[in-house]
C-alpha cells in the first residue's frame, strides 16, 4: 500500500496546524480563509489516504462504500481548489460586491462538479499488490477539471490584478498556485505517482510561512500586535463599514528611584499585560514609546480609557516605584477618516496644533480637527501643485505718497491658482506654506518674478521708486536667506534700493540673530526693510527700536478701528508720534474711500495704500494703472 507521500503530507500539515493555532493571531479575514484552506486541505490528505486503505482492503467491504470514500476525495480536492479560490479573492477584493462576483462563478463550478462527481461513474485500478493504486473515468476527469479550472482561474486572478497585491504576497500565491497545478498535471499523465496530496500540504506549508505566520504582525519585545498589524486590521474593518475608536498612549515619560534594568523591564511587562487585561482592548505597538488601543465601539474605549487612566496614576513593578505619565490621543469615532491610514497624519497634526495635549496630556480628536487636517492637506497639495506648474503669480498694489502726490510704490502680493484655475488668495495658504517649509522655495519665486518684472516692466519709468515684497518669518530665519536674494538682484540686474522687504513682528522672535544679521547683510547691499501688520498681535513698539526698519506699516486693523472707536484714535496718534520720532515713515494700509483718504494725508502719514486706489492687480494692468495714473 502507497501511502508515504500522503502520511508525509499529513504530518506537515498537521505541523501547521499546531503552530498556528498556538500563536497570538489577529482576526484577519485573509486568516481566517487560510484556516479554512489549512482545515480542507488536511482533510483531503486523510480522504486520500483513507480511500488507498479502503481500495487495498475492497474484496472485504461493498462496492458502494469504496466508491462513495473514493468520490468524497475527488470531491475534497474540488472544495480544496475553491478555498484557495476564497483566500486569494479575499486578498484582492475588499468590496464585498466585487468579492461576491468573482467568487460566486467558482462557486456555480465547484457545486455542479460535485454533482457529476457522484453522479458520473469511477473505476478502480489495483495492481501488484496494492503498490499500483489509482481511480480513472468520468467522476475523476471531473474532478480534475474543476479542481484546475479554479487554479487557472485563481492564476490569472494574481496576474491581473497585479496592482492591488504586495509583490511579495503574489509571488508567493503564485508559486503556491504553481505547486498544485504542477502536481495535478504529473499524477494525471501518471496515473500511479500520487503526488497530489503531498502537493497540496507543500503549496499550504509555503502560505503559512510566507504569508499567514502570525509572527509578521507581533512586535518581538512586547509580544503586542505591530504596526502592520494595525493598518491590515484598520483596513478590514473599514472595508467592512465597521467604525471603531483609537486611543494612542504616548509613554515619553517615567520616573522612577534608582532600580536596575531588569526592574523597569519587569514593569514595563506588568503594564502591558494589564494592557491585555482591560476589557474589549486590542493593543499595538506602533513606535518605540507609543502604544495604540482599539475598541469597537465607541462605549468600550470610553470605558478603557477611564480604566487605564486610573490605573496609570499608580506606579509599575515592584513596590509601584516606576511612574509612568502618558499622554492619551483619543479618536472616538473613526468615521471622521476618509482612509484608515491617514490615522498617522491626524494624530501628527493634532499633537502639532493642541495646546490641550501640553496643557492636559490628553486631546480628543473630533471632527473639526480632522477637517482641519484634510483641508490642510489639500491645500499642501494646492501650493506644490502651483510651485511644480508654476502657477504663481505676483499681484501688484499701488502705493501712493502724500508728500508727491502720486504713486511712487507698490507691494508685491502673491496669488496661486488651483487645479480648477481659481485662485487662492495668500490668506488660505501662507501660514500652511509656512508650516510645513514650502514657503522658502515660495519665497524664492516670489523674489525671483519680482526682480524679472522689474527688469522687464521697468516701473522707475512711470515714477515708481522701490517695490516692497513681504517676507515670512521662515524666509528672514534661513542662514543663506540675504545670500539668495543679493543673487537674485545681481541676476535680473534689479538696484538694490529698489526693493523694501516686509517682515512681521514674529521675525524678531525665535532666531532673533539669524534674522538681525540678514536684515544687516541686506541693508549694507542697499535693501530697505519695512515693519508690516504693525497694530495687530501684540504690536510692541521696542520691535519698532530693535529691528532696522525705514518704514512701519499700519495694518486695516488699526485704520479702521481708528475711524470706528474715540479711544484707538489716541493709541495710533502716540504710535505716530514716536515713529516719526524716531525718523521713520508709515504706510496707512486699507484705506478705501476718499474720506479716510482725506484723514490720513492731514494726520500726516506719508503713504497711503488701499482699494481707495486700487485692488492688487496683476502685472500688465499694474503697468497700465500707473501709466495712466492722474491724480483727481
Ligand atoms: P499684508 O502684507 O498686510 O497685505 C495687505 C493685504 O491687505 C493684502 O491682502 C491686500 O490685498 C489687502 N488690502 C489692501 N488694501 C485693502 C483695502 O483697502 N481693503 C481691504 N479689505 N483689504 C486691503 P492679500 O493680498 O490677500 O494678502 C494677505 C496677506 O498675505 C498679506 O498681508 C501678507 O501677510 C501675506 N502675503 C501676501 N503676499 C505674500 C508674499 O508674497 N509673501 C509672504 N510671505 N506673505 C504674503
Ligand atoms: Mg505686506
Ligand atoms: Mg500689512
Amino acid at each position: 500500500m502507497n501511502i508515504y507521500t500522503q502520511c508525509c503530507g499529513i504530518l506537515l500539515l498537521l505541523i501547521v496546524l499546531w503552530f498556528y493555532g498556538n500563536q497570538k493571531r489577529l482576526h484577519l479575514n485573509t486568516g481566517e480563509a487560510f484556516l479554512r484552506t489549512l482545515l480542507v486541505g488536511l482533510s483531503s490528505i486523510i480522504l486520500d489516504a483513507l480511500s488507498i486503505v479502503v481500495i487495498c482492503n475492497m474484496e472485504h467491504l461493498s462496492e458502494f462504500f469504496v466508491k462513495a470514500v473514493c468520490k468524497t476525495y475527488l470531491a475534497s480536492l474540488v472544495i480544496l481548489a475553491l478555498c484557495a479560490v476564497h483566500y486569494i479573492c479575499t486578498d484582492i477584493y475588499t468590496k464585498k460586491v466585487e468579492y461576491r462576483k468573482a467568487f460566486y462563478y467558482n462557486l456555480v463550478i465547484a457545486v455542479i462538479a460535485i454533482a457529476v462527481i457522484y453522479i458520473s461513474p469511477i473505476y478502480i485500478h489495483c495492481e501488484k499488490g496494492g503498490t499500483e493504486v489509482y481511480t480513472y473515468g468520468v467522476s475523476v476527469m471531473t474532478a480534475y477539471a474543476a479542481a484546475l479550472i479554479n487554479l487557472v482561474i485563481n492564476t490569472i486572478l494574481l496576474i491581473w490584478k497585479k496592482s492591488v497585491i504586495r509583490p511579495s504576497r503574489r509571488k508567493a500565491m503564485l508559486f503556491w498556485m504553481l505547486i498544485w497545478i504542477g502536481a495535478a498535471v504529473i499524477q494525471f499523465f501518471n496515473n500511479e505517482i500520487l503526488l497530489v496530496g503531498f502537493g497540496e500540504a507543500l503549496g499550504i506549508m509555503i502560505l503559512y510561512i510566507k504569508l499567514e505566520n502570525p509572527e509578521v504582525n507581533l512586535d518581538r519585545q512586547t509580544g503586542l500586535f505591530n504596526q502592520t498589524a494595525l493598518t491590515r486590521y484598520m483596513r478590514q474593518l473599514s472595508n467592512r463599514e465597521k467604525h471603531f475608536s483609537l486611543v494612542l498612549m504616548v509613554l515619553e515619560y517615567s520616573f522612577y528611584k534608582n532600580i536596575s534594568q531588569e526592574s523597569e523591564t519587569a514593569a514595563e511587562m506588568e503594564m502591558i499585560n494589564y494592557i491585555f487585561t482591560v476589557p474589549g482592548t486590542m493593543a499595538f505597538k506602533t513606535a518605540g514609546d507609543e502604544i495604540m488601543l482599539l475598541y469597537e465601539n465607541e462605549a468600550t474605549a470610553e470605558e478603557g480609557l477611564r480604566i487605564l487612566r486610573k490605573r496609570f496614576e499608580r506606579g509599575w513593578g515592584k513596590d509601584e516605584s516606576v511612574f509612568k505619565r502618558p499622554f492619551w490621543i483619543y479618536l472616538p469615532d473613526s468615521a471622521v477618516l476618509k482612509d484608515v491610514k491617514d490615522i498617522t497624519q491626524l494624530i501628527k497634526h493634532a499633537r502639532q496644533n493642541s495646546k490641550e495635549l501640553i496643557d492636559n496630556g490628553f486631546l480628543q480628536i473630533d471632527k473639526e480637527l480632522a477637517d482641519e487636517m484634510y483641508r490642510t492637506r489639500d491645500m499642501e497639495q494646492v501650493i506644490f501643485n502651483a510651485i511644480e506648474r508654476n502657477w504663481i503669480t505676483v499681484y501688484y498694489q499701488p502705493i501712493y505718497s502724500t508728500k508727491e502726490n502720486k504713486i511712487t510704490s507698490a507691494e508685491a502680493l502673491v496669488r496661486i491658482t488651483n487645479e480648477e484655475g481659481k485662485v487662492v488668495p495668500p490668506y488660505d495658504f501662507v501660514w500652511v506654506a509656512e508650516k510645513n517649509g514650502m514657503m522658502l522655495r515660495l519665497g524664492e519665486i516670489i523674489f525671483d518674478k519680482v526682480c524679472e518684472f522689474i527688469r522687464d516692466a521697468k516701473p522707475e519709468q512711470y515714477g515708481i521708486q522701490y517695490i516692497e515684497v513681504n517676507l515670512s518669518t521662515i524666509q528672514c530665519a534661513h542662514e543663506l536667506f540675504a545670500e539668495n536674494c543679493i543673487a537674485s538682484m545681481e541676476k535680473y540686474g534689479v538696484r538694490p534700493n529698489f526693493i523694501n522687504l516686509e517682515i512681521t513682528e514674529t521675525a524678531a522672535i525665535g532666531a532673533k540673530n539669524v534674522v538681525l544679521s540678514n536684515m544687516q547683510k541686506l541693508i549694507d547691499y542697499g535693501v530697505s526693510f519695512s515693519l508690516d501688520d504693525f497694530g495687530t498681535g501684540e504690536s510692541n513698539l521696542n520691535y519698532i527700536a530693535e529691528m532696522p526698519v525705514a518704514i512701519v506699516k499700519f495694518d486695516r486693523t488699526m485704520i479702521n478701528s481708528y475711524f470706528e472707536n474715540g479711544k484707538a484714535k489716541y493709541v495710533m496718534d502716540a504710535a505716530m508720534h514716536m515713529i516719526h520720532g524716531m525718523n521713520l515713515e508709515i504706510v496707512a494700509e486699507g484705506i478705501e474711500t476718499k474720506e479716510q483718504f482725506e484723514v490720513m494725508k492731514s494726520l500726516g502719514i506719508s503713504y497711503i495704500q488701499g482699494y481707495y486706489f486700487s485692488r492688487p492687480i496683476p502685472e500688465q494692468a499694474f503697468i497700465e494703472y500707473i501709466r495712466d495714473y492722474k491724480e483727481e
